[in-house]
C-alpha cells in the first residue's frame, strides 16, 4: 500500500499522520475503516467506512464518507435552556 502518499500534517500538532485500516468482522458483514492517526498525541481522523455484506451469493458494497467540517459544524452550535 502506497502508505506515504496518503501522509498529511496532523491538525493538532502537524505531525505526518499515519494511515491506518482496520478491519471489522460482523455477523454477515465485513466493515472496514480507513483512518489517518497522528503517532504523536493520538489524533485520530476518520477517512471513510467501508461495508461489505453478503446476501446469499451476492456481495453488497456500501461506502460511508466522514466529513470533520460537519461535526466541527455541530459541536460549534450551543444550545442554551
Ligand atoms: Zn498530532
Amino acid at each position: 500500500m502506497p502508505a506515504e502518499e496518503r501522509r498529511m500534517p496532523c491538525p493538532r500538532c502537524g505531525t505526518p499522520m499515519e494511515y491506518w485500516v482496520e478491519i471489522e468482522l460482523g455477523d454477515g458483514y465485513k466493515k472496514i475503516k480507513y483512518y489517518y492517526k497522528c503517532p504523536r498525541c493520538g489524533y485520530r481522523l476518520q477517512d471513510e467506512i467501508i461495508v461489505v455484506r453478503r446476501n446469499g451469493s451476492n456481495i453488497i458494497v456500501e461506502r460511508e464518507e466522514y466529513r470533520r467540517r460537519s461535526i466541527a459544524t455541530r459541536v460549534g452550535r450551543r444550545v442554551h435552556s
